[in-house]
């Protein structure tokens, strides 16, 4: 077989590394023969998260998208509600709302800190809405708005103190996609504690996974009862099969909590990788000047899940792509931003409120590898090659 040369291979976006208890772990599973939807591992693994993030309560899902949906569900959104959402958010949220049969408002992001800008929402509240009694409406739809849905990017924190601040205004429910986010504290406390019922997700890009999974943690016993029963079918009584709600199938798996758990026993040693990888970036890109580097808000522990770049202000969206081509083919593995959920077919119909900065910064940016393996020599070619790509395709 052709062998490709070390210097040759690619480097990853972003991929998992097993080096704990996975192995050991899983062969309890198999062993024990608790496989499937039930198992002391998930018991184990939902303590684990609540634990770490300090929770009350954790219901563990199939992935960080049906976590979402009960989410969802469990604050109550129905069919004809409207969920306000970032815009500039991977897809998984907005389509969680879909499934609800709701409608998603779309906000915009914040230039400086990428997530969702608050002032905007704060606007979009006081002119576009008004309160009845104790719900909140959209004057030009009529529609009833449930929820806030904003979304912490890429290990960083959205402002989550000041949306609360607007969701008690309002009475709206407030559910944080901290997906990206595990490990990541505003203010001193974990992201996800903040709302009504935060998100996490383990998905095999993430800072640490279970090989597929999600996570809904609550301080409201109600919320964690009512997501774990439509979690499971919406089963009633466990002999006779009396279902009386239309209930899913997204428990979790003992095989995957397994993993899961052995990776959490190396979160403190992954999140410190991350905060080396971060700084590595710093350091080797601040000379280029033209580029932004990634936000450091004061009030933020940040785990930089994906490090993130916005590229010279007169990149083009066809010199960007040009840019990551080029720089694939260099077997640098970078990735856009997301694409800015408003201006996707399936919601191009959807409100969306003060557009200006989300498309501009899925133009410009540029997330680049960021595994909690990659390896210093490898970190140093992305540097060389982003450098490079910038001062050939972009200039400057
Ligand atoms: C990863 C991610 C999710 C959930 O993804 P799953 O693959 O379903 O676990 C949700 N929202 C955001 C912002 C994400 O990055």
């Amino acid at each position: 077989m052709l062998k490709i040369p070390e210097t040759k291979k690619s480097i990853p976006l972003s991929e998992p590394q097993f080096c704990g208890n996975e192995w050991k772990y899983l062969k309890e599973c198999i062993d024990s023969g608790w496989v499937s939807s039930v198992g002391p591992f998930v018991e184990k693994f939902e303590a684990e998260v609540a634990r770490r993030v300090g929770s009350r309560h954790a219901v563990s899902t199939v992935n960080g998208t049906s976590a979402l949906h009960l989410a969802l569900k469990a604050c109550g959104v129905q069919s004809g509600d409207e969920v306000i959402v970032s815009s500039l958010t991977f897809i998984a949220p907005v389509n969680a709302i879909s499934y609800c049969g709701a409608k998603p408002v779309f906000m915009d992001a914040c230039l400086q800190t990428w997530q969702m800008d608050v002032d905007k929402v704060m606007r979009f509240l006081a002119n576009e809405c008004e309160l009845r009694g104790q719900e909140c409406f959209n004057k030009k739809t009529g529609c009833r708005i449930r929820a806030i849905l904003p979304v912490h990017l890429y290990g960083l924190s959205c402002e989550i103190g000041r949306i609360m601040e607007l969701a008690v205004k309002y009475h709206l429910r407030v559910i944080e996609d901290a997906c990206e986010g595990v490990g990541v504290l505003y203010q001193g406390k974990h992201v996800g504690t903040f709302g009504d019922i935060g998100v996490f997700s383990f998905n095999g890009n993430k800072v640490v996974t279970s090989g597929g999974g999600g996570i809904l943690v609550t301080s409201d016993p109600t919320y964690a009862q009512h997501a774990r029963y439509l979690s499971t079918q919406a089963k009633d009584d466990g002999l006779e099969y009396i279902h009386n709600a239309v209930g899913y199938n997204y428990r979790l798996t003992n095989v995957h909590a397994a993993i899961g758990l052995a990776q959490l026993e190396s979160l403190d040693d992954a999140l410190e990788k991350k905060r080396i990888i971060a700084q590595r970036y710093e350091e080797g890109l601040r000379d280029m000047g033209v580029i932004t580097l990634m936000p450091k808000p004061a009030s933020v522990a940040a785990t930089y899940w994906l490090y993130t770049i916005l590229l010279p202000e007169n990149t083009s969206l066809d010199k960007r792509r040009d840019l990551v081509r080029w720089l694939h083919g260099q077997g640098v593995e970078c990735r856009p931003t997301w694409h800015p959920a408003h201006t996707l077919p399936p919601y191009r119909d959807a409100q969306s409120f003060e557009m200006e900065h989300s498309v501009r910064i899925y133009e410009r940016g540029l997330c680049l590898p960021s595994s909690v393996g990659l390896s210093a020599d490898d970190q140093e070619r992305c540097i060389s090659a982003v450098k490079s790509a910038v001062s050939r395709i972009i200039g400057g």
